[in-house]
């Protein structure tokens, strides 16, 4: 089987964060894998090897700092890019993400447009869209009211979510 979507990795063991980041991805035509689990994080990135991956940082059994050192020293996944996205918030944070092995560094609450950009810079909308979803895409009406709110505010620009 051949996929055109392009393939995200949500590392993340908030589940209110999980949703958000799945329902504003999928939407947009990618498609998602997740784990809030540091090792098995580091599982699915080798079998799967994901175009991208979302690191949180504050994880409970292996900080996301620890699990992006072990894909960088692993061969088979040293050239994924890895996005950090944490609720950590000062310039050292960033500053050791970046330091760490980690493409970018987006903190929490995300901008939604902001948080879109970043991803698109590393994998290329159209790419996901060569699946077929078109967009934009309106959120389906049995999605909760939160996420469907989330990225029905798409079109209008920056906005914050908590
Ligand atoms: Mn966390």
């Amino acid at each position: 089987m051949i996929h055109y979507a392009k393939r995200i990795l949500i590392v993340e063991d908030n589940k209110a964060d999980v949703r958000l980041l799945k329902d504003i991805l999928e939407k947009s035509g990618y498609e998602t894998l997740q784990t809030g689990d540091g090792l098995e994080a580091i599982d699915l990135a080798v079998a799967n090897l994901p175009d991208l991956i979302l690191m949180d940082i504050q994880l409970p059994r292996m900080s996301g700092l620890e699990v992006t050192r072990r894909l960088r020293g692993d061969e088979r996944s040293r050239r994924i890019p890895i996005i950090a996205v944490t609720a950590f918030a000062m310039e050292w944070h960033e500053r050791e993400a970046l330091d760490g092995g980690c493409d970018a560094y987006i903190s929490k609450p995300i901008s939604i447009l902001g948080f879109l950009n970043t991803v698109e810079s590393f994998v290329p909308r159209f790419l996901a869209l060569a699946h077929g979803l078109p967009f934009p895409q309106r959120p389906a009406t049995d999605v909760d009211g939160r996420s469907a709110l989330c990225v029905s505010w798409l079109p209008h620009g920056f906005t914050r979510i908590a």
